[in-house]
């Protein structure tokens, strides 16, 4: 292999590929050692869609230990972040740089993970491995391009197509048909007709790969802003990935308010939680809109009339919510305020600055620091819920404005939910009325908090304390 060196003469194959100097580094440094390098994967990809800013993977003939030793060797920190599938990550310029050795993978006989991993010599065994055309492209700054499946040209038609035979390789490893979703709705891509058809009879397969896997691409899905339009364009894929949902496909309401089933409800639900929140929703607002009304189906009944009602869901699906969340290994910092969302949901409040407190402090025992996120998001999703019934209950969406509105004139003003806000302490109280230190005391401060919360006394010390001394009981 010649030396050469990445960062002189640039080949630059368009605008918007131009490698940032960091990664130049790290092909200079293992292609002077003499082995082979590429920037691979979703920079490439994204890099050729004109958008900046994807983490640098390369690609290297050199093995594992050998790209550490000469990546130490030019002054860079490296963590050998999975060695057993030959990854490393150098820490270059401040930013991590993955770097893995050629490879191919054994079968999944078991759909999770490969059984075997095989170091190779050549990049275009490494490219035929990898899930779909658009990610299997390799670049070079003075090679060029390396796309042996057409990736390029299905990145301008806006295809996602599997690399080799789809069911050979949805088959190798399932997760696949749910990257391939991803895919789809991140990029707005269609999908090509033996991908979707393969996605179809493989979906299947996805009940058998490791659930913190699917938790991962559920979340990149969810996170993309993108997950109702997964729903409705690929429900059998989205229903193995989350078994629950399956049971509200098709599910009848039987009410005069909704004009959906449970499922396409949802689905409309997380698209609304999008627009309302101008693209921006955070990711509990984006889980919880998912799975607000999974409980439906296991919560129906029926009146005399024939009317549908779901009596307890929102709680009941919390409680679901929150065991699909941890078997999905999902982040504590997002499933615990889901679960808050969903389990306030359909709770009827009254649009007063007061039960705007109550819904800090409900939402402060369990999502301490995050109330008013949270409860911003509770309106968004209420919103979004309202608009995804039916037109007759879409202009209680507006009503909701007022919530929000409330919330707002609360933050401004330094809202107190919490003994914690109050100017005065336990201390105080104690001397204030005599106590001795006990669950009196604690009693006392809930009493001032609610009387601060009705607006009966101003959260300042000396009024505080006067009031103690007036309601000390
Ligand atoms: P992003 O991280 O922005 O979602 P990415 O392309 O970097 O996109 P990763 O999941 O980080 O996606 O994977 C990096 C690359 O590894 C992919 O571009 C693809 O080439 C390959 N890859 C990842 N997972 C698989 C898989 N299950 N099967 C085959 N190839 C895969
Ligand atoms: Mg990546």
């Amino acid at each position: 292999m010649p030396r050469c060196k990445a960062s002189g003469r640039t080949a630059v194959l368009s605008d918007s590929l131009v490698p940032p100097s960091y990664a130049l580094s790290v092909l200079d440094a293992i292609e002077g050692a003499g082995y082979e390098a590429w920037i691979v994967g979703g920079w490439v990809r994204d890099a050729l869609r004109g958008s900046a800013g994807h983490d640098v993977d390369v690609t290297t003939s050199a093995p594992w230990q050998e790209s550490a030793r000469i990546l130490r060797a030019a002054g860079m920190a490296v963590v050998e972040t999975g060695t057993k599938h030959g990854t490393v990550t150098a820490i270059c310029e401040g930013h991590p740089v993955e770097v893995t050795t050629f490879r191919v993978e054994g079968s999944y006989s078991d759909h999770r993970h490969p059984d075997e991993v095989r170091f190779v010599q050549d990049v275009k065994e490494d490219l035929a491995r990898r899930d779909l055309t658009i990610n299997a492209m390799a670049w070079h700054p003075i090679r060029g391009m390396l796309d042996p499946f057409g990736g390029q040209q299905d990145l301008e038609s806006g295809v996602v197509r599997a690399v080799g035979n789809p069911s050979v390789r949805f088959e190798e490893d399932a997760l696949r048909v749910l990257r391939a979703v991803r895919f789809c709705v991140r990029l707005g891509f269609s999908i090509e007709q033996g991908t979707q058809q393969a996605l179809l009879d493989k979906a299947h397969l996805l009940r058998g790969v490791a659930s913190e896997r699917i938790g991962q691409e559920l979340d990149a899905i969810v996170r993309s802003g993108r997950v109702g339009t997964a729903l409705l364009e690929q429900p059998e894929v989205m229903c193995q990935a989350v078994p629950e949902l399956a049971a509200a496909r098709g599910f009848d309401q039987r009410s005069v308010y909704h004009i959906y089933d449970v499922y396409e409800h949802i689905a409309h639900v997380c698209n609304a939680a999008q627009a309302f929140t101008a693209g921006l929703a955070v990711p509990e607002l984006q889980w919880a809109a998912l799975l607000h009304d999974v409980a439906k189906p296991a919560t129906y009944s029926q009146d005399v009339e024939g009317h549908g009602h779901f009596f307890c869901h929102p709680a009941e699906g919390a409680r679901m919510a929150r065991a699909i969340m941890r078997r999905l290994a999902l982040s504590s910092d997002v499933a615990v305020p889901a679960c808050e969302l969903i389990r306030l949901h359909d709770e009827r409040m009254p649009a007063t600055a007061l039960a705007v407190r109550q819904l800090l402090a409900r939402l402060s025992h369990k999502c301490a620091g995050r109330e008013v996120s949270v409860a911003f998001s509770l309106f968004d999703l209420r919103r979004a819920d309202a608009v995804s019934k039916c037109p007759s209950v879409a202009s209680w969406a507006s009503e909701l404005d007022r919530y929000s509105a409330l919330l707002r004139d609360e933050v401004a003003r330094g809202p107190v939910y919490s003994v914690r806000q109050l100017a005065v302490s336990g201390a105080d109280v104690m001397r204030a009325c005599g106590l001795p230190a006990g669950p009196g005391v604690g009693m006392q401060l809930d009493m001032l908090l609610n009387a601060v919360m009705e607006g009966e006394v101003p959260n300042n010390r000396n009024a505080l304390l006067r009031w103690l001394v007036g309601n000390a009981r």
